[in-house]
């Protein structure tokens, strides 16, 4: 079996690094290789220009810009950021917060690892455009806990951008006060859910909270909060330089901008590029990310993140945005395009990917903490050769029935793929059925797999 490599923080450095493409449009990556991790050179970049411009504008006036530009969360969620902003409420009794969630560890998903690592002080400026714009006075960049590295860095960028005076009392001489604080996480998936990573700031375990409230409203210590993925927040001072307009035109109608791609699995070239919203996944796949090595032919792309439903060969083209993947009937998600070619069994492929979830799952909703060990143990005994013919069945009810009834979206994130690779590649595990041998299996024992995350 060809090797299978999802891109993430276990991957090599190099295969997550710098690597480009003709078709890229460098906005968020624009500073990637120039040094701009050292505060002079970031400045000598256009650092901290976008800030001070937002300091001479008022914060309706941010939020409509950033409302205009299209940009759209690039956690996974895609729900406009300037409108996000709009439901902080004006006047409150209790601080506001701005909230970096850099708790990136969705499989195949290693973009905001390249933020933190190349361009530090962009998420910085970010986290200060949204304080202002929402009136906040303290700003949080939550890491993820196996990004050990990285908080290094943004440990040194905070402590370099507070000895110049850009942060802390009277901000470039403006007379707001202004704090971000950086914080590691511990290592759970969970936590990148927002209302659990508030949690875990507060000090306390990982678990997501019950909404209504919604953070905007009722966030961290009980106050107004934003929180945005540390791409969209990279974005902000760019948009604020060049203009909603020309940000907007980057993209699609009401998908502005680009996005950082990280294209993994069975590709020549992976990496992660910045591409406009929209661009064709066909070709991220055949030319962005150099065609699939050996004569293989494609059998199935994950297109955001582990949890995203598959997308079969056949439905490879289409624009990679957030309404034309929902129209396909998965999710653009976290901009993890994830390749299987047809040396790869979809058996194996869905079982390690629940592996996944079982693993990472709080344990605190039943659907999620059963469903997940559940379908983790039929889909091994299965892959095994032990399958029964109703498992495939059972496998799709169970998922179905965890959509939706969970406390967070971990239990859809396992059941979604599950029922995609059930319903799209019955045949592959049909062919598992019986104590018949996995057709792939002779070839995989010959390579190790990965370890997932
Ligand atoms: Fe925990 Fe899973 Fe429930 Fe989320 S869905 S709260 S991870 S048990």
């Amino acid at each position: 079996m060809a090797r299978f490599r999802w891109l993430n923080h276990s991957i090599s450095k190099q295969m997550a690094s710098l690597v480009s493409h003709p078709d890229e449009v460098k906005v968020v990556s624009r500073r990637f290789g120039e040094g701009a991790a050292d505060l002079d050179r970031y400045l000598a970049l256009d650092g901290y220009k976008a800030v001070q411009n937002a300091l001479g504008m008022d914060a309706d006036a941010i939020i409509n810009e950033v409302k205009s530009s299209g940009l759209r969360g690039r956690g996974g969620a895609g729900f406009s950021t300037g409108m996000k902003w709009s439901f902080v409420p004006k006047q409150s009794a209790k601080p506001k917060y701005v909230l970096c969630n850099g708790d990136e560890s969705e499989p195949g998903t290693c973009k905001d690892r390249l933020i933190f690592e190349q361009d530090p002080h962009s998420v910085i400026e970010g986290v200060m455009i949204a304080a202002l714009a929402v009136g906040a006075a303290s700003g949080y960049i939550y890491i993820r806990g196996e990004y050990r590295y990285l908080s290094v860095i943004m440990q040194k960028a905070i402590r370099d951008a507070y000895a110049r005076g850009f942060l802390g009392t009277n901000i470039f001489g403006s007379g707001r006060n202004l704090d971000i604080f950086w914080h590691g996480g511990a290592g759970a998936y969970e936590v990148g859910e927002e209302s659990a990573l508030m949690e875990s700031l507060e000090g306390k375990r990982g678990i997501p909270r019950i909404r209504p409230p919604f953070p905007a409203v009722v966030g961290l210590w009980g106050g107004p909060t934003v929180i945005n993925n540390a791409e969209t927040l990279a974005s902000v001072p760019h948009i604020i330089l060049g203009g909603a307009e020309w940000f907007a035109g980057l993209g699609t109608p009401k998908n502005g901008g680009t996005r950082l791609f990280c294209l993994s699995g069975n590709l020549a070239k992976p990496g992660v590029y910045e591409l406009p919203m929209g661009y064709n996944l066909r070709k991220m796949i055949y030319e962005v990310g150099g065609g699939i090595p050996g004569g293989r032919q494609l059998k199935a792309v994950v297109p955001g993140g582990s949890s995203t439903p598959c997308l079969t060969a056949d439905e490879v083209d289409i624009n990679m945005d957030f309404d034309s993947v929902a129209k396909a009937g998965s999710m653009l998600g976290s901009g993890g395009v994830v390749v299987i070619d047809d040396a790869q069994c979809i058996v194996k492929f869905a079982l390690r990917t629940m592996k996944f979830y079982r693993h990472e799952s709080c344990g605190w909703c039943i659907p999620c903490r059963e469903g997940t060990d559940w379908l983790e143990k039929t889909l091994t005994r299965f892959h095994r050769g032990g399958g029964v013919k109703k498992d495939i069945d059972n496998m799709q009810y169970l998922s179905e029935n965890m959509l939706g009834r969970t406390f967070c979206p971990l239990g859809d994130a396992a059941a979604m793929p599950t029922i995609a690779f059930v319903k799209k590649f019955r045949k592959e595990f049909e062919d598992h059925l019986e104590g018949k041998p996995c057709p792939y299996e002779k070839q995989a024992a010959v390579e190790e797999l990965p370890v997932l995350a």
